[in-house]
């Protein structure tokens, strides 16, 4: 697997279920890609802090 179908999966997975064999090739490729695996912590965290710091009706920022 490439780098770029890698990270295709990887943004794929916070927003689906991935099917076995697609999680299978994903890790596979993780555990001996440190780029893929770097893209992957900074994708979740980035999700992360969207969910807590946008408030999701925008009401919360007004004085
Ligand atoms: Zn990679």
């Amino acid at each position: 697997m490439r780098c770029r179908q890698c990270a295709r999966l990887i943004s794929d997975s916070l927003d689906r279920n991935l099917g076995i064999m697609e999680k299978c090739k994903m890790f596979a490729h993780l555990t001996c890609c440190s780029d893929c695996t770097h893209f992957r912590d900074n994708l979740k965290l980035l999700r992360k802090l969207v969910h807590e710091y946008v408030p999701s009706d925008g009401r919360q920022n007004t004085p």
